[in-house]
């Protein structure tokens, strides 16, 4: 097998960072808790999930009805592999004694032959795998699986672990090429990454080969799914799935043949993931090409500025190459999530940096978006630009919420988003056998293992206020040891110091090069040239025609009504007005800057204020603006926000 890079451990990572601090230090403070509540139906004014009663009523604990979405026991998967790299990282030990009851409950909801699902269990017993489609069983089964290994790992206890393996066995039996087997594989792809997680920590040769069995099966002829909605004659949980798309779920044609993104986003994302892990743990070229194929065409033709995608509110899927619109817009955090793990693990088996500037990206705007600063808000839906009186029901804006969420009845994002943030170490470091790789400036202090020496390492970043980042590394005694940082597309002119002194450095698929440390504390200063600036789009991209869009580094910028007042898309920027940055918002995480300038806003004064239209009659006023980072809008007042604004080139 070739060798990827690996993870450090989470609890050999400590993150000091003022802004990816503030949101880890939200996860143990506020989210797990919060959402521990919104799991047991106890938090007025949200959506009942019914997520452990549903448990209970499996486990024969309780009598009723099983209720709630088909897949909703994911949302207590999620909630415990949030928990677990809590304990792992040193923020969770208070939680442990509620998982492990929790683990309890749900080994006593599994039945004897291993399975283990609530709807099926409670609801439909006689229906088990009969609607892979829109089932979501196998969907479950891979949250299970990943909170399981990640529980493991955390606190060694193989109770979850046992409960997980019994389950992926029965489902080894169950799917594959075999007469007695079923031929199908998942509606909604999760499994085979999680499949592939439990095989890394059993060796069981059996989980590798289902993971590999699902992927491979998928499109081929004749078509599982075609056959199985043709059996049932149509929908049986969801009405949009009527005149099924195939594309919906990358089951159009065998994923290796796949060389765009199609269908659903966060499948789609999930999917290929997997394909990256099994592209490392067979040597399989063919994956490979297919997720280089298909990153690109993300990365280059199909995804927002701020690393979200899935343009179509209708299915929340990709759509046609540049069609990027800015306010129907889906942009689902776990999209920008699975984005994200498939970056982190396409650079693992190339070593390449590059796919990290899309993972931070994604990371610095829509993750972050995607939580309030009071850990219990969240956006499912990422827009680009919001006008609050547009977002109206029972229209094509309906998914659009212009405000953070307390829950969803659909609640993936939350429990994504605080396994993610809990996790955040292992997108910051990797390694290999040469040494360690920095992929994300993230200020955090790491310990590994060399050799059976600790080399520490802190890294101290100012990345988002003057560009600064500050790496010691400290070693016992000298041993053969290498650091590679990865320097990112939008360092410019990167100036770097070795203890003190200027130096140049070797630099090799995006990342610069260190070695031959003495022992004690070693010093790499890097300096990156990040003052903001406008970006624009492709002339293909017509939504974004004649705008421009503010960055700082990773970080996007946009307006916002509470500071620039109402109707932003009344506004236009000269390019080249001069941007300055300035005080940080204090109630905003991060001490991030704030960044004024000047534009004008123009009012077509021909017409009266009873007239929708009229003559032209253009007056112009200069104003005063001030973008904050898009990461945290909607944190202080509800109202309009704006990334991608107009140009104004004189007349
Ligand atoms: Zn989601």
């Amino acid at each position: 097998m070739a060798e990827g890079l690996q993870s450090i451990k989470l609890r050999d990572i400590h993150i000091t960072d003022p802004l990816f601090g503030s949101y880890s230090k939200l996860v143990s403070e506020k989210i797990i808790p919060y959402q521990w509540e919104i799991l047991n139906d106890r938090v007025e004014n949200a959506a009942p999930t019914y997520c452990i009663q549903n448990f209970r009523i499996a486990a024969g604990e309780m009598q009723g009805e099983r209720k709630g979405v088909v897949f909703q026991d994911t949302d207590l998967y999620k909630w415990i592999e949030a928990v677990a790299y809590c304990i792992e990282n040193g923020s969770g030990a208070r939680f442990e004694e509620i998982a492990d009851e929790v683990i309890e409950l749900i080994a006593r909801a599994q039945q004897v032959d291993g399975y283990l699902n609530t709807y099926f269990t409670v609801t439909a017993p006689q229906k088990r795998w009969t609607n892979l489609v829109e089932g979501h069983e196998l969907y479950c089964a891979g949250h299970l699986i990943e909170a399981a290994v990640a529980y493991y790992n955390a606190t060694g206890k193989t109770s979850l672990l046992d409960t997980a393996k019994k389950y992926a066995d029965l489902i080894c039996d169950v799917f594959g090429r075999g007469d007695e087997q079923i031929h199908g594989y998942p509606g909604h792809q999760e499994i085979e990454l999680a499949l592939i997680k439990l095989y890394r920590i059993t060796r069981k040769r059996c989980y590798l080969e289902c993971a590999k069995y699902f992927i491979e099966e998928r499109g081929s002829e004749p078509n599982y799914f075609d056959e199985e909605i043709k059996k049932r004659g149509g929908s049986e949980f969801f009405h949009e799935f009527d005149n099924y798309d195939l594309k919906y779920s990358q089951s159009h044609i065998p994923p290796i043949q796949q060389r765009t993104a199609e269908g659903h986003a966060v499948r789609a994302m999930y999917m290929f993931s997997a394909m990256a892990d099994l592209a490392l743990e067979l040597e399989d070229d063919s994956m490979m090409e297919a997720c280089q194929a298909v990153w690109s065409n993300i990365t280059k033709k199909r995804m927002y500025i701020t690393g979200s995608i899935g343009s179509s509110g209708v299915l929340e899927r990709f759509t046609a190459d540049y069609d990027l619109p800015n306010r129907t817009n889906y942009s689902e955090t776990c999209a920008s999530i699975g984005l994200m793990m498939f970056g982190q693990r396409m650079t693992s088996i190339t070593k390449n940096a590059e796919y990290y500037d899309t993972v931070e990206l994604a990371l610095y705007n829509t993750v972050l978006a995607g939580i309030g600063m009071t850990g219990d808000r969240y956006f499912y839906v990422n827009p680009l630009e919001v006008v609050p009186d547009f977002c109206t029901d029972h229209s094509y804006m309906m998914h659009v919420k212009p405000e953070r969420q307390r829950w969803f009845s659909v609640a993936c994002c939350p429990p994504n988003l605080a396994r993610t943030l809990a996790s955040l170490g292992q997108y910051i470091y990797a390694r290999d056998k040469e040494g360690i790789y920095i992929n994300q400036f993230i200020s955090s202090t790491a310990e590994l293992e060399v050799e059976n020496r600790k080399i520490q390492i802190n890294l101290e970043s100012g990345l988002l206020q003057d560009g600064k980042v500050r790496l010691s590394v400290y070693l016992p005694e000298a041993v053969p040891f290498m650091v590679k940082i990865r320097i990112p597309k939008y360092a410019g002119h990167l100036k770097l110091r070795r203890n003190g002194l200027k130096t140049e450095c070797r630099e090799e698929k995006g990342y610069a090069l260190f070695s031959e440390f003495d022992s004690g504390e070693n010093l790499i200063e890097l300096d990156f040239d990040i003052k903001p600036r406008w970006v624009g789009a492709n002339d293909w991209v017509r939504d974004d025609e004649g705008k421009m869009a503010l960055v700082k580094g990773p970080c996007v910028y946009c307006l916002e009504e509470v500071d620039n007042g109402e109707n932003l898309g009344a506004i236009y920027v000269d390019p080249k007005t001069l941007l300055e940055e300035g005080k940080p918002i204090d109630e905003l995480f991060g001490n991030l800057s704030t960044i004024r300038y000047h534009g004008t806003r123009l009012a077509n004064v021909g017409i009266g204020e009873d007239e929708l239209y009229g003559e032209l009659l253009l007056q112009e006023t200069n104003i005063s603006l001030m973008a904050i980072p898009y990461c945290h809008w909607n944190n202080r007042e509800n109202g309009e926000m704006l990334v991608w604004q107009k140009m104004y080139l004189g007349r």
